[in-house]
């Protein structure tokens, strides 16, 4: 499923999100940076050690208590397709009433930022915070939707954002939630 928003694309696909051949994939981190389950173990298992290394160096030289909820760091893609992963932590989730939407929203908008001032111009994200982070995937979706829509209005710089999507049900929220979000 595919929308125009300007000059860019947005596309939404079920898939694995280190298999991706845009310029970027996101990685949905923890604060740590150290890897984990999920889409974190998977992106450092095919990417091999060289993402780890980077990470290391983060923590060391930029964020040695941990990368805070909402922002972004960027390494090599390893030998992963995508020449970078973009590290971002999105929110645990608490019930909704803790700034939640907010951090998730800036997760996203931070990596874009960050996508943009490398010259990246294609972009993959997973569900940010729907795995072990809890966040309900019809709220996630809205909130991703509506970030890298409101972020491509304004911007020129990125010529296509995939939302890649693990699961059929994930994917068909998100199919539901961009007929909503994204159509004129
Ligand atoms: P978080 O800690 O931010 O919740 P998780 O990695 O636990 O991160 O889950 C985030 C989302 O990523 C979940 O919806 C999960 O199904 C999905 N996911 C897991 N593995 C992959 C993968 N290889 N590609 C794309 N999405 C994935």
């Amino acid at each position: 499923m595919e929308f125009r928003i300007g000059n860019a694309k947005i596309r939404i696909i079920r898939g694995d999100i280190t298999e991706q051949e845009t310029d970027a994939i996101v990685n949905a981190a923890n604060s740590s940076l150290m890897g984990g389950g999920g889409v974190d173990g998977a992106i450092h298992r095919k990417g091999g050690p060289k993402i780890l290394e980077e990470c290391k160096r983060i923590r060391r030289t930029q964020w040695p208590n941990g990368l805070p909820t909402g922002k972004a760091v960027i390494t090599t893609g390893g030998n992963l397709k995508a020449k970078y992963v973009i590290h971002t932590v999105g929110p645990v989730w608490r019930g909704g009433k803790h700034g939640e939407a907010e951090l998730l929203a800036d997760a996203y908008r931070n990596s874009l930022k960050l996508a943009v001032s490398k010259g990246i111009r294609t972009i993959s994200f997973p569900a940010i915070s729907t795995g072990a982070y809890g966040y309900p995937m019809e709220e996630a979706a809205e909130v991703a939707l509506k970030t890298v829509r409101d972020f491509l209005e304004d911007e020129d710089k990125l010529d296509e954002v995939v939302f890649v999507l693990f699961t059929e049900s994930a994917y068909k929220v998100y199919e539901r939630k961009a007929r909503e979000i994204l159509a004129e």
